[in-house]
């Protein structure tokens, strides 16, 4: 049984504060919305840990991508939220208002070693392991959203 409300919220500070070690320059606003009383979810925490942590990295270079191009008054924003679905899954949903996608990138994310980064800023790993760990280890769905120089938006679901 895995706190999935706590787990989200540390992951978001983590990866957020690991980038502003080594980028003092480096902000954005976050944004928590936890689904009260949602209770535990069988799942592997640190499985899931790992996978908020890809995909709040991956939130944080978007917005940091969309910044340097320079929209006048333009907010970094990278939000966590979780929820009960009807059906007694938890969802978790983890969204930036970054650069977004092309349909052709979003095709291929999941594949792996497959990066639109330069060289040693990207494996092309991180979304191939995550959609294994969710989808493999813990009978769940990875799925994604995005609009090209919009947002992006990836949903966790994890079975009751
Ligand atoms: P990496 O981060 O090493 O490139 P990932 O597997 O984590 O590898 O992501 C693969 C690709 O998916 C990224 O290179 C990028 O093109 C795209 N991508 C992932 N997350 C986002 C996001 N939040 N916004 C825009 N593009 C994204
Ligand atoms: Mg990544």
């Amino acid at each position: 049984p895995t706190d999935i409300n706590t787990l989200a919220d540390e992951y978001l500070r983590l990866a957020y504060h690991g980038l502003r070690a080594k980028d003092k320059t480096f902000n954005a606003t976050l944004y928590t919305n936890l689904y009260p009383e949602l209770g535990q979810v069988n799942a592997i925490p640190q499985d899931i840990g790992r996978v908020m942590l890809n995909l709040f990295t991956n939130a944080f270079y978007a917005v940091q991508k969309k910044k340097e191009c320079g929209a006048d008054g333009y907010v970094p924003t990278v939000s966590v939220s979780t929820r009960r679905t009807e059906t007694g899954d938890v969802e978790v949903r983890v969204r930036d208002n970054g650069m977004g996608m092309t349909a052709q990138v979003k095709e291929k994310i999941f594949q792996p070693f497959f990066t639109t980064k330069p060289t040693g800023e990207g494996t092309g790993l991180g979304l191939s392991l995550s959609y294994d760990i969710v989808t493999k280890g813990h009978k769940g769905l990875l799925t994604v959203e995005s609009q090209e120089g919009e947002f992006t938006e990836f949903t966790i679901r994890i079975p009751s």
